[in-house]
């Protein structure tokens, strides 16, 4: 018998304490779906190496997992300073600046400081009375001056400034092109190696995910692998207030959402984080996207074997509020325990799953799919609560694209939704979706009946239903010349079809 995995799926970011063949494989059987690469950190070389051990843990444990390639964008940092760092103290006068000109140095008896930042447009984008955090907000400046080439700060929160730390701008509209040089060599990096999503940083507005998706479609048809028929998915990272203001038309062109709570958690009051969290997720669920939750989910687990109470609370409460996926970033890129952080991961969300499913998903289509008539929608709905009335033990889904699974898996099902397909990609592109399962099939089946027939066998033999269960089999799309397009059926195991809806014509997608 195939143990069910956790309804929520699990991304785990490899590093050096994951990416040995072992670990991987570990990380894989206890409920990783999904891996992430953060192309921030390391070279495309040894992102290359990641991407072949990933591929060969899948082939190992045969279990179909996904890669999200996390593109870095334009994370200002500060330049230059000595391994030792800067001790910037309460009251300390500091000249932001960039350039060839500007070099991070200083006088701790004057309490005088220069700090070279990597972003061209500082001095422009930032003005006085702005505020400027280093090192994820816990050194903060406020700007009192700009001149040419120059911005002056005084420093209101002290500490050393090490090597590179981060520098965020909360208070200014940063115009960075949200797509670096480092980016578009990330973005051809994921296409060349198979990626199935990739993560943009920094996003502002909906036009610098849409410039992403033409880049990666391009990219795709010029060095794509021919076995993936579209380009990598792209996840729009949410850490800037700008992005939370224009949530709604971000969610609309975007493949998902992440919730990035680092940068967030800088760039925004703090105590907004978990308000702004839960209303990310509800717009996400209503137009029909996956949304992820990520960073400090499991924080202390970097170092101890257990989490703390609130951490997790806080996994269980992002299941709660109606996330697909939740994250793990540095517990399992560098920590201690990476193998048990995500057992743990696992344990809580099973918990949390029991309460959550028939909160969530109760209602109509997504928005979106309502306004368009998608009748696949419709019958996601429809399967969905004929699943309810006749409490199945398995729906199934033909998908070619991953799409059929994608509406299947808005409803909040509380059996997993099993999604059957001759793609490895199709498959790999469902592993973010809330309640999603893949059930690969070698070759495409000959007709209905036998696809009937196939997808029956393969659930009886992992042991997750038995003779008598009833399953509901959904299917979006035509897959064979008998043209059977959107239908569902109702399957008794072991009696064959009592019930199949009149086939209808047209995807309407
Ligand atoms: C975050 O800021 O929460 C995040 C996921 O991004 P990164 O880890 O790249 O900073």
């Amino acid at each position: 018998m195939s143990a069910a995995e956790t309804l929520t799926k699990i991304i785990a970011t490899v590093g050096p304490a994951s990416r040995s063949p072992d670990t991987l494989d570990a990380l894989v059987r206890a409920g990783v779906s999904t891996f992430r690469l953060n192309l921030s950190h390391g070279s495309l070389a040894e992102h290359a190496d990641t991407v072949r051990e990933i591929r060969a843990s899948e082939a190992r444990t045969g279990k179909v997992v996904a890669i999200l390639a996390d593109l870095p964008g334009p994370k200002i940092r500060v330049a230059g300073a000595p391994p030792e760092g800067i001790p910037l103290e309460a009251g300390h006068l500091v000249r932001l600046c960039h350039g060839d000109r500007c070099q991070t140095r200083g006088d701790a008896a004057r309490g005088e400081w220069t700090l070279a930042c990597t972003y061209a447009g500082i001095v422009d984008d930032a003005e006085p009375g702005h505020r400027i955090l280093i090192d994820d907000g816990a050194i903060r400046l406020l700007v009192v001056e700009r001149h040419a080439g120059e911005l002056i700060a005084t420093t209101l929160v002290g500490g050393l400034v090490k090597p590179s730390k981060g520098v965020n701008l909360p208070d200014s509209v940063v115009r960075a092109d949200p797509i670096t040089a480092r980016d578009r060599d990330g973005a051809r990096f994921a296409v060349e190696h198979d990626a199935d999503f990739v993560a943009m940083s920094f996003v502002q507005d909906a036009d610098d995910v849409r410039r992403l998706q033409e880049m990666l479609d391009r990219l795709h048809a010029e060095v794509g692998p021919p076995t993936r028929s579209v380009r990598p998915r792209v996840i729009a990272k949410i850490e800037r207030p700008q992005a939370v203001e224009r949530i709604a038309s971000i969610v609309d062109v975007a493949d998902g959402v992440m919730v990035a709570r680092g940068d967030l958690g800088v760039e925004m009051d703090l105590a907004k984080v978990p308000v702004v969290q839960k209303r990310i997720l509800a717009i996400a669920r209503a137009e029909g996207k996956p949304a992820i939750v990520a960073t400090q989910m499991l924080q202390s687990m970097v170092d101890a074997p257990v989490p703390t109470r609130a951490e997790a609370s806080d996994v269980a409460n992002a299941i709660l509020d109606g996330c697909d996926a939740v994250m793990l970033s540095g517990e399992t890129a560098v920590g201690k325990w990476p193998v048990i952080v995500v057992e743990t991961m696992a344990r809580i969300a099973r918990e949390a799953e029991a309460l959550a499913a028939p909160m969530v998903g109760m209602g109509a289509p997504p928005n979106r799919l309502v306004r368009e008539r998608n009748r696949v929608a419709a019958l996601a709905h429809g399967a969905m609560r004929a699943a309810r009335d006749l409490n199945v033990a398995a729906i199934v889904a033909w998908t070619s694209s991953g799409t059929t699974a994608l509406l299947l898996s808005r409803y909040g099902f509380t059996v997993p939704i099993r999604a059957a397909s001759t793609s490895l990609p199709a498959l790999r592109s469902t592993r973010l979706l809330r309640g999603v399962e893949p059930l690969y099939l070698p070759t495409v089946p000959a007709s209905f009946g036998e696809f009937l027939d196939t997808v029956e066998s393969m659930l009886v033999a992992d042991g997750r239903v038995r003779m008598g269960d009833l399953c509901i089999v959904v299917t979006g799309e035509s897959f064979d010349a008998s043209a059977v397009q959107a239908s569902i059926t109702i399957r008794e195991i072991g009696t064959g079809p009592v019930f199949a809806s009149p086939p209808s014509r047209g995807g309407g997608r």
